[in-house]
């Protein structure tokens, strides 16, 4: 008797790495997951237990709200946005909507873990970039690895784990040297911590460029990270398709409401994003004064290129209370987080010398 077998793609997905979330009083610091330190935005929060309150009835399919809020709030057409249940659904439905079994999907190495897993998940082929020794995108190579069965090219900018972004001049010059055919997605979850000369401005790309999607997210400046809410800004076919396979009634009542009144509140989320950079300067040059090398991050993490010494020296930040990512061989990437949590990454790093 022959049990059904997933396809082999699935089965090579590798099980994912998870930490739970601290437990109150565990005195613990959760650096692992990039997530805002703030609680929600001034007023979110009521409105989204208001929200909570209509929980018998479907939300909104069509994310009318939603879509006026973000097209008002963007500049843009109604029809040029989709919202998803957090912006790493988009990989996955890019994929599905543009991907036969077997086409390839680009993308720089290493970066955001999702993006291989969705291409699997899909039957596409991964075809990935290495990064320069600074932890930065290959821009030419990418290009040049893209052949007759790629659909889909993926720049993560400022890039997850390395914080390196994409200047605007070189996200231009990128999308001239890729075929209009390839979609380019340019995941953007962590745009608002950007702090550079010539930094990405995407939405004066799309005019020229009806193959190019800004992915975005709610999980990251906008801290509504548990709500699960993305979405993305492109031409009105590439939106069409991508909210084609969407799954239906994904963006909860709630996750709708609270990204609304989110939508709302821009300078008291600026107010705390600029915290957060303030932080992050700090704790650069806490590290660098420790003696450790790093380029200028420009999201909200930091990443430690540590090599053979990252897993001592998560295992070491985890007995002084602290919770980051470390990835074997290569480095650690560490959230920017409370103040107390980034001088006891400062101390660290002094007492590891
Ligand atoms: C955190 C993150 C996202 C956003 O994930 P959500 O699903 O929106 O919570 C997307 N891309 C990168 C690179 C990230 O680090």
């Amino acid at each position: 008797m022959s049990l059904p077998e997933p396809r082999p793609s699935v089965l090579a997905i590798p099980a994912i790495h998870s930490d739970p979330p601290a437990a109150p009083g565990s005195g613990l610091f959760m650096l692992s997951y990039n997530e805002n330190p703030y609680p929600p935005l001034p007023g979110v929060l009521e409105v989204a237990a208001a929200a909570a309150g209509r929980m018998n009835r479907y939300p909104d399919m069509a994310n009318e709200e939603l879509y006026a809020a973000l097209a008002a709030h963007l500049g843009v057409d109604a029809d040029q946005v989709v919202a998803s249940t957090g912006s790493s659904s988009f990989f996955y439905q890019l994929v599905q909507a543009y991907c036969e079994p077997g086409d390839e999907v680009v993308f720089a190495w290493r970066a955001f873990e999702a993006y291989p897993v969705a291409a699997a998940a899909g039957a596409a082929r991964v075809v990935r970039v290495p990064l320069t020794p600074e932890g930065r995108h290959d821009l030419d190579a990418m290009a040049a690895a893209v052949t007759d069965r790629t659909r889909l090219v993926i720049v993560c900018t400022p890039n997850n784990p390395t914080s390196e972004a994409v200047t605007h001049a070189e996200l231009a010059a990128f999308l001239r040297a890729v075929p209009e055919r390839v979609v380019v997605a340019v995941d953007e979850a962590y745009l608002e911590f950007v702090r550079m000369d010539d930094p990405i401005r995407g939405l004066a790309l799309l005019p020229e460029h009806p193959n190019l999607v800004l992915v975005r997210t709610f999980s990251k400046a906008y801290g509504l990270a548990g709500l699960r809410v993305g979405y993305a800004v492109a031409a009105a076919p590439v939106v069409s398709a991508l909210r084609a396979v969407a799954p239906p009634f994904g963006i909860s009542v709630v996750a709708q409401a609270a990204a609304v009144a989110s939508l709302e509140h821009e300078p008291a989320l600026l107010a705390r994003v600029d915290a957060l950079v303030g932080e992050r300067d700090r704790v650069v040059a806490g590290l660098t004064a420790s003696g450790l090398t790093l380029h200028a991050p420009q999201a909200n993490f930091v990443w430690l290129p540590l090599r053979e010494r990252a897993a001592e020296f998560a295992a070491a930040a985890r007995q002084r209370g602290l919770v980051i990512r470390a990835f074997a061989d290569e480095g650690c990437r560490v959230t920017i987080g409370e103040p107390e949590a980034n001088d006891r990454l400062i101390e660290l790093a002094h007492a590891c010398g």
